[in-house]
């Protein structure tokens, strides 16, 4: 799915960036292996069905209808943590995308898909609540 190359190319000059999120990293990877994990558990499911009896059948398209739901959730955040993971190995991971500013350690931490520095994620948010 990921082939990684991107990016591999220009490893010198990111090597420092890379080091400073590298725990961050170490988790976000974590957290894809587990991801990829359930959503393998989840395909497993979905293509065991077993049953003859129709009112089963029903009720295994309702637990499948479920587990899709699941599923998709497992591969929103499967995205997302492939996006932080390209922007760490580009050098464009923890910027504010607003202002340009390095979003600071504690943040990126507590919220490792933060594209915003605090002062822009509570402008955007004062925005939005005014809409
Ligand atoms: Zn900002």
């Amino acid at each position: 799915m990921l082939d990684g190359a991107a990016g591999r190319s220009q490893a010198s000059g990111q090597k420092e960036h890379m080091q400073q999120y590298s725990r961050i990293q170490t988790q976000l990877l974590a957290k894809q292996a587990e991801l990829s994990r359930r959503l393998q558990s989840i395909k497993d499911n979905l293509t065991s069905g077993r049953s003859a009896d129709s009112q089963e059948q029903a009720q295994e398209l309702e637990n499948a209808e479920v587990v899709d739901a699941l599923g998709n959730e497992a591969r929103n955040e499967f995205s997302r943590i492939a996006r932080a993971l390209d922007q760490i190995k580009n050098g464009t991971y923890g910027i504010c995308i607003d202002c340009g500013e390095t979003i600071p350690m504690a943040r990126l931490e507590a919220y490792p898909f933060a594209d915003r520095c605090i002062r822009c994620a509570k402008a955007a948010e004062t925005e939005r609540r005014s809409r």
